[in-house]
């Protein structure tokens, strides 16, 4: 039968012919050597990211490359790839500055292993990536990052200073229209400033630049810390708060998660209708702690749940305040700390938000 014939197994030599091609068809550079460290072969890739030839049965120091640690200097012989994992060392991902014959440089992210067939067969791959444009293109994300956090923060910093300063001023002088104008300006320059803090924290996310600042924090006293902030503000004696008896230790970025927890808060209260209660509660069970917040508002259709979490994702374009990044930046920051954030909504009753932190 015909898919009998699909199945016979080609011989060896076909075999050899369909390896030799893949691997000279790798996007990857690609290189085998033996035990003392004499290259046996190389794939299209690696020649042509060395720009050499011809150096099948050549050892390491003949190599027309030198190596670089990203800072710039000298990698010493023995911390090159292939001596490292000839000693046994773990290669992976390690990225250098390649620098060949004619000048010109690479970034090139290697990883390599010992094949072990029997003692005496056993074999080295190390294989090799041009990370170059990646990295180029991580770079000019991360200049963008600081170039928004400090040349739109800094101004937007000052206009809001001298708002309220006028603010002050008229009220003290008894100038209604000024006090009023002066308002309406802070409260969207706030506005500006909260939308600002999402865009910048997902442009780090984003960018690899958001790595967690872990440290052994009491839960209770964060979401306590956060609560007593939101009593505050106007509608805040909404606000129903429900902690264990005990402290609730965990090693989280307490910075990071005090912000989840204030997203979260934050479309509590704003997308429901004032008078109507929001829970913010801790409970620990299972080797997990749950910041649980709930209310009673317009709750999410069931089409647009699915996509709650993504990035500048809105259910409703003509209501609210955000950007669409609060649950996106939430939902980053959960996984980094291996934990989750779920959502349980009906529309016209409410909707319950659960950030879960692992504990230990
Ligand atoms: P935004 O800054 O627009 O609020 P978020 O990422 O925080 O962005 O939320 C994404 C969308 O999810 C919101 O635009 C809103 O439509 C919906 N949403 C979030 N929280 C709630 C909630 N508690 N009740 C109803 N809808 C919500």
């Amino acid at each position: 039968m015909a898919s009998a014939a699909l199945y016979e197994k080609p011989d060896a030599g076909i075999l050899v012919c369909w390896m030799e091609a893949i691997l000279e068809n790798l996007t990857e550079a690609v290189t085998v050597a033996d035990k003392k460290g004499r290259i046996i072969l190389r794939n299209r890739t690696a020649r042509e990211m060395t720009l050499s030839d011809d150096l099948e049965g050549s050892v390491l120091e003949q190599c027309p490359v030198t190596l670089r640690y990203l800072d710039g200097s000298l990698v010493p012989k023995e911390d090159y790839p292939l001596p490292r994992i000839l000693r046994g060392e773990p290669v992976q991902r390690a990225e250098f500055v390649l620098v060949r014959r004619d000048g010109t440089t690479r970034i090139a992210q290697f990883s390599g292993t010992v094949i072990s067939q029997n003692q005496t067969n056993d074999f080295i791959v190390v294989t090799c990536i041009d990370v170059t444009d990646m990295r180029r293109y991580r770079e000019a994300q991360q200049d963008y990052v600081r170039a928004v956090s400090h040349d739109l923060r800094n101004p937007l910093a000052a206009l809001l200073a001298q708002a309220q300063v006028l603010e002050l001023e008229s009220k003290r002088k008894g100038m209604f229209d000024e006090t009023r104008a002066a308002q309406v300006i802070l409260s969207n320059g706030r506005r500006i400033n909260a939308m600002l803090d999402d865009f910048i924290e997902s442009l780090r996310l984003d960018a690899g630049l958001g790595r967690l600042r872990p440290g052994r924090t009491d839960l209770r006293a964060l979401v306590s810390d956060v609560a007593d902030r939101y009593r505050t503000v106007s509608g805040g004696d909404r606000l129903r708060v429900v902690l264990p008896d005990e402290p609730c230790w965990a090693v989280i970025d307490s910075d990071r998660i005090q912000r989840c927890v204030e997203n979260l808060l934050g479309n509590a209260f704003q997308y429901s209708p004032s008078g109507t209660p929001v829970t913010l509660s801790l409970e620990v069970r299972n080797g997990s702690a749950d910041i649980i917040v709930t209310d009673c508002g317009q709750g999410i259709a069931p089409e647009h749940l699915p996509r709650i979490f993504d990035r500048f994702y809105r259910a409703d374009s003509t209501y609210g305040r955000g950007l669409g990044l609060g649950l996106y930046i939430v939902k980053m920051t959960a996984d980094a700390h291996g934990g989750t954030i779920s959502v349980e909504s009906a529309e016209g009753k409410g909707s319950t938000f659960t950030l879960s932190l692992p504990l230990s």
